[in-house]
C-alpha cells in the first residue's frame, strides 16, 4: 500500500546513520547492536523531537499561527528543540517549564534562554494539578493580544507527532535493505510515548518485521501502553482520509519494559552512569542520564537475560539528549 504523509517541514538532517557498535555487542554477548543515530538530526536541534516537530510545526504554519506554546521539564530536550526551531522559523515561543524559577541556567535551559524563548516556571505540584488550565490561560492570553498561538503537547507526542517516527521507519527500511540486515527488535527510551508510538505504527506500515520496545524512563508499563494507544487512536481519527482503511491499528502490540526507571524521571542510578561511561569510552557514544542512558542500559541488561536471542541484529534508536548530561556532571566518574 502507498503511504501518504501530511504536510511536513524539512528541518532535520536526515537520513541519520545506522551504525554497528561491535565492541559493545561483543561484551553484551547477544545480537549485533546497530544504533540509529538520531542524536545527529542536527547540532543544537539534535535528537528525536525534531522529527515530530517537522509535522507539528507544519500544521502550526498552515493554520497561520505566529506563536508556539509547549511544555516540559526544566531540562526538556523537546522544549529546547522547539525554542530553537521557532527562532529559525521566526515564530514566538513560550515554554511552560516544570521546575524552579531559579534553576541553574545551563544545558537545555541555557539554549532556551539564548534563543529568546519566553519561559514560565511552575512547580511540579502546580503543573501536575493544573497543566490544562495553565495552557488554556496562555492560549487566551495570546488571543487577547491579537496573536494566534498553537499548542504542542509535551514531547510533541500526539496524533500529529506520531508521523515523525512513522517517517523514520521508511528510513530504517532503506537502511536495512542497504545493509542487508533484518533486525528482530527496535528499542528506544520512552518518555511521552510518541517515539514508541510512531515506531510501532511505522514498523507495521513499512513491514519492517521487528518488535518495537519502549524502555520506560518515568512511568510504568500500563501508563505507556495506554498513552501510546491513545496517540495511535488520535492519529487514526485525525488522518483517516490518508490512512489505508485496511490498516489494523487496534491490534498493534505495544511493548514496554519498565525495570530501569530507577528513582524517577531525570534521576538515574550509579549503574546507569557506569553504562554512560562505558559507552562513551568503548564507542564514543554519548548517552544521557534522563533517557538514552536508561534505555541503553536496559537493552544491555535484557540482552544478558536472553530477551533478544531470537535474532542476529537489533536496533537501538539513539534519541539524543546530550545537553541533559551537563547538569548532572557531578555524578559522572571522570578520568
Ligand atoms: C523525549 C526524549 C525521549 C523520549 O521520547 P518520547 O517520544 O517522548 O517518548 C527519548 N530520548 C530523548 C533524548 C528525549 O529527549
Amino acid at each position: 500500500m502507498e503511504i501518504l504523509f501530511p504536510p511536513r517541514l524539512s528541518l532535520a538532517q536526515t537520513p541519520t546513520p545506522l551504525l554497528a557498535i561491535d565492541r559493545i555487542s561483543e561484551i553484551a554477548g547477544g545480537p549485533r547492536i546497530w544504533v540509529k543515530r538520531d542524536d545527529m538530526t542536527g547540532s543544537a536541534v539534535s535528537g528525536n523531537k525534531i522529527r515530530k516537530l517537522e509535522f507539528s510545526l507544519a500544521k502550526a504554519l498552515d493554520e497561520g499561527c505566529d506563536t508556539i506554546i509547549t511544555c516540559g521539564g526544566v531540562q526538556s530536550n523537546h522544549c529546547r528543540t522547539t525554542a530553537i526551531l521557532c527562532a529559525q522559523l521566526g515564530l514566538k515561543c513560550h515554554l511552560i517549564l516544570r521546575g524552579a524559577e531559579d534553576s541553574e541556567i545551563e544545558g537545555n535551559l541555557l539554549l532556551d534562554r539564548l534563543v529568546g524563548a519566553k519561559i514560565s516556571f511552575y512547580s511540579n505540584r502546580e503543573y501536575q494539578q493544573k497543566s490544562d488550565q495553565i495552557t488554556q490561560y496562555w492560549l487566551q492570553h495570546y488571543q487577547g493580544e491579537g496573536k494566534k498561538a498553537f499548542l504542542i503537547p509535551i514531547g510533541a507526542s500526539d496524533g500529529i507527532g506520531l508521523w515523525g517516527y512513522i517517517a523514520a521507519c521508511e528510513e530504517l527500511k532503506n537502511d536495512f535493505s542497504r545493509l542487508n540486515i533484518q533486525p528482530g527488535h527496535i528499542i528506544s527510551a520512552t518518555g511521552s510515548g510518541g517515539t514508541q508510538g510512531g515506531l510501532t505504527v511505522g514498523n507495521e506500515l513499512f513491514q519492517l518485521g521487528a518488535h518495537v520496545w519502549g524502555m520506560a524512563v518515568c512511568d510504568d508499563a500500563d501508563y505507556f501502553v495506554n498513552k501510546v494507544k491513545q496517540d495511535i487512536a488520535q492519529w487514526r481519527q485525525w488522518y483517516s482520509p490518508i490512512i489505508d482503511a485496511s490498516f489494523d491499528s487496534d491490534s498493534l502490540n505495544i511493548r514496554v519494559i519498565d525495570d530501569y526507571i530507577g528513582p524517577g524521571y531525570a534521576q538515574a542510578t550509579p549503574e546507569i552512569f557506569a553504562t554512560i561511561n562505558m559507552a562513551a569510552q568503548l564507542e564514543g557514544l554519548i548517552l544521557d542520564p534522563v533517557y538514552t542512558g536508561k534505555g541503553f542500559h536496559g537493552m544491555l541488561d535484557q540482552i544478558k537475560q536472553g530477551r533478544f536471542d531470537d535474532t542476529n541484529d537489533i536496533v537501538f534508536v539513539h534519541t539524543g539528549g546530550i545537553f541533559g548530561l551537563f547538569p548532572q556532571r557531578d555524578q559522572l566518574q571522570l578520568n
